[in-house]
């Protein structure tokens, strides 16, 4: 188990203030540049891996070091792979204590953006660190929860969160009885070697997702979860 602690920033402030419908020019400029600044001073974006043999273990269930995750989508997936890196990243808990005051819901929403480009900052800072050091041309990645519900169950957090054992307090992060993760803006799953971009997206059948970044797959989704055959 690793947790990078150091990962740099890399807060494009004009692409933040287009993401938060924030005119440059407007009063609410100067209030969003301070929250950008603020974030810049406190941030501290984690991430927190593990390398993992696979097993299949059954039609729908695969062993990572011995976990079981039962998941057709998920066993479909790492079919050809002899290892996978799982993995938590996020914004860090120091956003927490710099948080706009809880009722001011315009500065929250920009906060919240602010906190999903430093998740971002860990996510791609992992991949470039899982690449570089794995020698990995090209993975996917997949996670519990994520995509239709059916793909990869999100109470299957807790195997993944025993998976990474101190792992995830390493970087401060929690998992509540609902399976979200605290802070919210965080993420777990698995890398895996892939061709193809995020397996997620491609089984996920969301029409107005902003955040997509894979079409649809209809034939992966009938493969991976689907009814089974
Ligand atoms: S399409 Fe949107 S909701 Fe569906 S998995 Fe991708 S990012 Fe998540």
């Amino acid at each position: 188990m690793e947790a990078l602690l150091d990962i740099p920033l890399d807060l494009d402030e004009a692409a933040l203030m287009a993401a938060a419908h924030v005119p440059p020019d407007s009063e609410d400029a100067q209030d969003f540049r301070q929250l950008v600044a603020t974030a810049r001073q406190v941030g501290r974006p984690k991430a927190v891996y593990r390398e993992c043999r696979v097993e299949v273990a059954g039609p729908e269930t695969v062993r990572l070091e011995g976990v079981p995750f039962t998941s057709r989508a998920l066993r479909v997936q790492l079919e050809a792979a002899e290892r996978v890196f799982a993995f938590i990243a996020t914004c860090g808990r120091e956003m927490e204590t710099a948080a706009p005051p809880a009722g001011d819901f315009l500065a929250g929403f920009w906060w919240d953006t602010i906190q999903a480009a430093l998740l971002g900052c860990a996510g791609r800072y992992l991949a470039e660190h899982l690449s570089g050091r794995y020698g990995l041309a090209h993975t996917a990645t997949l996670s519990p929860g994520a995509g239709d519900a059916a793909v990869w169950p999100i109470r299957q957090q807790r195997e993944l969160f025993r998976l990474l054992g101190e792992g995830s307090a390493r970087i401060g992060v929690a998992l509540a009885d609902s399976f979200l993760m605290l802070p919210r803006k965080s993420v777990s799953g698995v890398h895996f070697p892939s061709g193809a971009d995020c397996a997620a997206c491609r089984l996920c059948h969301r029409v107005d997702c902003p955040s997509r970044r894979a079409p649809f797959d209809p034939a992966l989704w009938e493969a991976s979860a689907g009814p089974a055959g």
